[in-house]
């Protein structure tokens, strides 16, 4: 077990990737938290580890919000007694052109995947120094950091934003052994996609099938999406890790769609 009586929190974890790492993570015995918006569903989530075997527990948290975020993991630290691994996922796709995207949907977007990260982080990381165990604080980016498509530029901007955040966390955590990085998928068939896959092809005047086809997979070297257990995976080795020599980083998941 890579991870026995770790407590880890993942947000977003009441569906698609989140999911799957909570899962992954309840596995090799972990003491997982499923933050989520969805109540319901995060219960039914942290439901379904328990009922494998597993320790798990809900927290409904928006996690745009500090009070949420702080209330969520001090409920967290009196349940479990601390935080050893933090997946910040929550996230959400909204598209459109430059010139007509909404101000509002551009603040959500930031809100929802910069605020969620800095706050969820900021409500660790004295958790992880107090402790002197330090820990795993694992951003989901996206190929995303690193690459543009066109209608996505809020998505992109904040995506690229947490290659800055784990850098600089990275940094300021080291001395307390308090590692950062970013894990960054190419398309995962998810909620998030399945919703992305219309709205495109009404977007850019094409099939669904072309979107998928010649927009979400031209580039990958065999034409697969990414699946969520890939992403999982690399979740397990960025929290399982056993020092700082792996901290810093972004790795890119995606079918060779980015190669660095
Ligand atoms: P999903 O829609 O299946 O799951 C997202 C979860 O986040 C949902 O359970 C939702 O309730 C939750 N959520 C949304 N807003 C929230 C908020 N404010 N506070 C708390 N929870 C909130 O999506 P997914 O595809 O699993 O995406 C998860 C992450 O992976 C996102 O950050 C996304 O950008 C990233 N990602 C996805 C893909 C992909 O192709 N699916 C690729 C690269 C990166």
């Amino acid at each position: 077990m890579k991870l026995e009586n770790k407590v880890c929190i993942v947000t977003g974890a009441a569906s698609g990737i989140g999911k799957e790492i909570a899962m992954t993570y309840g596995r090799e015995g972990g003491r997982i938290v499923i933050a989520d918006l969805k109540r319901d569903a995060a219960q039914a989530t942290a439901d379904e580890i328990v009922k494998a075997g597993g320790t798990a527990m809900a927290v409904a948290m928006d996690v745009t919000s500090e009070e949420q975020v702080n209330a969520g993991v001090a409920t967290v630290v009196k349940a479990y007694g601390g935080v050893d691994v933090l997946v910040s996922n929550a996230g959400i796709q909204i598209v459109h052109p430059i010139e007509s995207f909404p101000f509002a949907d551009w603040k959500k977007m930031l809100a929802i995947h910069l605020d969620g990260a800095f706050l969820t982080t900021r409500a660790v990381v004295p958790h992880m120094q107090k402790s002197g165990k330090g820990g795993s604080i694992i951003y989901m980016g996206s190929v995303h950091s690193k690459e543009a498509s066109v209608l996505k530029s809020a998505y992109v901007t904040a995506k690229h934003g947490l290659i800055g955040l784990c850098k600089t966390v990275a940094k300021e955590g080291g001395p307390h052994r308090i590692r950062a990085n970013v894990i960054c998928p190419g398309f995962v068939r998810t909620p998030l996609v399945e919703k992305q896959i219309p709205e495109q092809a009404q977007e850019l005047g094409i099939s669904e099938d072309d979107v998928v086809k010649k927009v979400m997979l031209k580039d990958t070297v065999d034409g697969e999406f990414t699946t969520v257990q890939d992403v999982a995976e690399v979740a397990l080795l960025f929290a399982g890790f056993g020092s700082n020599a792996l901290t810093g980083q972004s790795l890119v998941v995606s079918h060779g769609w980015f190669m660095q």
